[in-house]
C-alpha cells in the first residue's frame, strides 16, 4: 500500500525516483509525485493516476541528484493532483512524502492556521509539512525529531529541504522503511523492490526511528536522539525474479511458478529418517511444542483462508485444537490469551497492520507469536516470537496466489513435526510426507491442463455472481476461489459450505448464476453430489471441480475441471490452482487490470 522513496546520490535523482516509483506500483496506489532541487528550487510533479501519467508530465531535462518520490493510497481527501504527495511547505523550501494516517491533524492543523500556515490539500499529510516549517531552525533532523513527538497514528515520513541539499531524513511508525546503502549512493524506500536496481545492501528502519542520510553517509537514531547502530543486510532477491519473464501478468507468472515455490518452502525441511519436519525458525524447544494446547491464526484474506485450511489440517491431522480468526477482530474484542496456546500471525507483505497489531495485542498478554511471512526482514517476522519464512520469491500481482500455497506448505511442516510429537506413528508420517513432496509435480499437472479452464472462463466471464461450494477443509478453498473472483474480476461471488446452501444462498440461484462444487474424493463426495443436484434442480449452472477419474460428474455438471488425486487432506494445494486460473482468465476476459485490481492494495499498511 503506497509507496516513499527517497534517492541521494551522484546520478539525475527524477529518473531513478520514477522507477523506483514503477516497483513499488504493485502495492496499490491511485497517484504519485516526486520532489527534487534542482538549482536551489524545489521542484514538486504530482498527478493523480498511473506513474506513466506522472512521467509524461515530468519537465525535459529536470536535474537534481536528490530527491523523493510517492506513491498515493488516498485515505484523506480526495484523488487529485493537488493532494497527491509531495507536500510542501508555504515557502517551498521543504517537502515531505507520507505514507499512513495522521490521526491527530485536524487539531495540529488548526493550530498552524491560526499561526498563519495555509494549507493547500485536504490530506491529513500535508500538516507534516508545516509541522516541520515550524520547528525549523536549520536542522532538518531535528525538526523532524520535534514534529514527529507530535503525531499520533501512523507514518513513514521522507523530508528534504532546500537550504540542506544532499540530506534525506526519514522517519518511522507503523509504515515499513528501509535503508537502501548503495556505493557513493543512499535510498530510502517502503520496501527493497524498489532499490535492488542499486543495492542490495539494506538496514531496516524500526518504529520510533529517524534516520538522517547524504549520498555517502547515514545515521539512525530514536527520537530522543539515542544512536542506534543495526548491521547492514543483504538481499537474497534477484532483480529477474521482480521481472515478469516473459509472462503477460505477475498474477500469471506467479500462478505458473508454484510448483517451484512450493518446493521451495518444503527445501532442506523434511527429514525422512524421522519423519517429520525441521523448522528452526519456532524458537521452541521440543517440550514446548509438545505443551502447546491450542493453536490460533490470526490473519486477513488470503491468509486468513490458510488459516482456515490450517485450521482443519491441525485438528485432523495432529489433533490439536485449533482455528482461524480475522486480526482485525481479534485485536478490539479483548482477546483471551492462555498458556500454552500458540499463535501464528500470517501476512505475505510481513506488514499487514491489522495482523501486526492483533500481534502486538497477543504479545502484551503474554502470548507467543510466530509469524509466517515471505518478506525477509518486514514487521511482522522482527517482532514476532519466531517464525517460518516461506520463501516464495517477491509476489507482486496483488491478488495473492504462490504465496498461499507457500502459506499452506510451511502449515502442512507445522502440522506433521507437531503429529509426530503427539499422535502419529513413523509410517504413517513418512506416507503424509511423501504426498507431500509429491504436492509440486501435482500442481505442475493441473497447470498444463489451464488451456480448458480458459475455456470455462470465456463461457462465464459475463456472470453477475458466482457461487464457489466446497466441504471440510475445501471449505476454505471455496471461500479463497470467491475473493480471488472479486479482487480481480468484480464479479460478485460468494464462498459457502456446499451444505449451508439450502440454509439461504440457493436463493440466488437461477440460469444465470454459476456455482462451482470443489468434489473430492472423500466421505463427503456424495453428499456434495446431492448439494450439486438441488441447484440443478433449480436450473443453476453447475462446474464441478473433481478428482482424475471421477467421470459421473460430467453427467451432472455443466463443465468439469480436474484435478489428481491425493491425500484428502492434502487436496487444497491442488484445488485451489484452477480457483487461481478461473479468476486470472476471468479477468482478461473482462478487460480488468489483473495485476493492480481497482481499489486494492497489496501490502495493506493501514487499519
Ligand atoms: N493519509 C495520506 C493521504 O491520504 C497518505 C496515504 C498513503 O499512505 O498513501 O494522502
Amino acid at each position: 500500500m503506497c509507496g516513499i522513496i527517497g534517492y541521494c546520490g551522484p546520478k539525475p535523482a527524477a529518473p531513478i525516483l520514477v522507477e523506483g516509483l514503477k516497483r513499488l506500483e504493485y502495492r496499490g496506489y491511485d497517484s504519485a509525485g516526486i520532489g527534487v532541487l534542482e538549482n536551489d528550487v524545489l521542484h514538486l510533479v504530482k498527478r493523480a493516476g498511473k506513474i506513466n501519467d506522472l512521467r509524461n508530465a515530468l519537465p525535459d531535462g529536470l536535474g537534481g541528484s536528490f530527491g523523493i518520490g510517492h506513491t498515493r493510497w488516498a485515505t484523506h481527501g480526495g484523488v487529485t493532483d493537488r493532494n497527491a504527495h509531495p507536500h510542501a511547505d508555504g515557502r517551498g523550501n521543504l517537502c515531505i512524502a507520507h505514507n499512513g494516517i495522521i490521526e491527530n491533524y485536524t487539531a495540529l492543523k488548526r493550530n498552524l492556521e491560526t499561526k498563519g500556515y495555509e494549507f493547500r490539500s485536504e490530506t491529513d499529510s500535508e500538516v507534516i509539512a508545516h509541522l516541520i516549517a515550524d520547528l525549523y531552525d536549520g536542522d532538518l533532523e531535528r525538526a523532524v525529531k520535534s514534529a514527529v513527538r507530535l503525531l499520533k497514528g501512523t507514518y513513514g515520513i521522507v523530508a528534504m529541504h532546500r537550504s540542506e541539499p544532499g540530506v534525506l531524513v526519514g522517519a518511522r511508525n507503523g509504515s515499513p522503511l528501509v535503508l537502501g546503502v548503495g556505493h557513493g549512493e543512499m535510498l530510502l524506500a517502503s520496501d527493497v523492490t524498489a532499490m535492488l536496481e542499486h543495492t542490495k545492501q539494506v538496514i531496516y528502519i524500526e518504529d520510533g526511528e529517524v534516520v538522517r542520510m547524504t549520498a555517502d553517509d547515514h545515521r539512525t537514531t530514536d527520537t530522543r536522539d539515542n544512536r542506534i547502530d543495526r548491521s547492514v543486510e543483504t538481499i537474497g532477491w534477484d532483480l529477474e525474479e521482480i521481472e515478469k519473464n516473459g509472462f503477460d501478468h505477475y498474477m500469471e507468472k506467479e500462478i505458473f511458478e508454484q510448483p517451484e515455490s512450493i518446493r521451495r518452502a518444503m527445501q532442506g525441511r523434511l527429514d525422512p529418517d524421522t519423519a517429520t519436519s525441521h523448522l528452526g525458525g519456532l524458537n521452541m524447544t521440543n517440550r514446548e511444542l509438545l505443551d502447546i494446547e491450542r493453536v490460533k491464526v490470526i490473519a486477513a484474506g488470503t491468509s486468513y483462508h490458510a488459516g482456515l485450511v490450517a485450521s482443519y489440517l491441525l485438528e485432523s491431522l495432529a489433533r490439536l485444537p485449533a482455528g482461524a480468526e480475522l486480526a482485525s477482530e481479534l485485536r478490539y474484542r479483548n482477546p483471551i490469551v492462555e498458556r500454552n496456546n500458540l499463535y501464528f500471525a500470517v501476512s505475505q507483505s510481513g506488514e499487514t497492520a491489522d495482523t501486526l497489531y492483533a500481534m502486538r495485542e497477543i504479545q502484551r498478554k503474554g502470548g507467543r507469536v510466530l509469524g509466517i511471512c515471505n518478506v525477509v526482514g518486514a514487521t511482522i517476522p522482527r517482532e514476532s516470537d519466531g517464525g517460518v519464512y516461506i520463501h516464495s520469491g517477491p509476489e507482486i500481482a496483488v491478488a495473492s496466489t504462490k504465496a498461499f500455497t507457500s502459506q499452506l506448505t510451511a502449515f502442512y511442516l507445522f502440522a506433521l513435526l507437531i503429529a509426530r510429537k503427539r499422535d502419529m506413528s513413523y509410517s504413517a508420517g513418512l506416507s503424509f510426507m511423501r504426498e507431500l513432496e509429491r504436492i509440486p509435480e501435482k500442481v505442475q499437472v493441473v497447470l498444463d491442463r489451464a488451456a480448458a479452464i480458459r475455456e470455462i472462463a470465456k463461457k462465464y466471464a459475463g456472470a453477475q455472481s458466482f457461487l464457489f461450494l466446497g466441504r471440510g477443509i475445501n471449505y476454505a478453498v471455496a471461500l479463497e476461489g470467491a475473493l480471488k473472483l472479486k479482487e480481480i474480476s468484480y464479479i460478485h461471488a460468494e464462498g459457502y459450505s456446499a451444505a449451508e446452501i439450502k440454509h439461504g444462498p440457493i436463493a440466488l440461484i437461477n440460469e444465470e448464476t454459476p456455482s462451482l462444487f470443489i468434489v473430492p474424493d472423500d466421505a463427503l463426495r456424495d453428499k456434495i453430489i446431492s448439494n450439486m443436484k438441488e441447484v440443478k434442480a433449480r436450473n443453476g449452472k453447475v462446474i464441478a471441480l473433481g478428482v482424475d477419474g471421477d467421470n459421473e460428474l460430467a453427467d451432472i455438471a455443466d463443465d468439469v475441471m480436474f484435478v489428481p488425486s491425493t491425500n484428502e487432506l492434502l487436496s487444497p494445494f491442488l484445488t485451489v490452482i484452477p480457483m487461481q486460473l478461473l479468476s486470472y482468465y476471468t479477468a482478461l476476459e473482462r478487460g480488468c487490470n489483473v495485476d493492480q485490481p481497482r481499489n486494492l492494495a497489496k501490502s495493506v499498511t493501514v487499519e
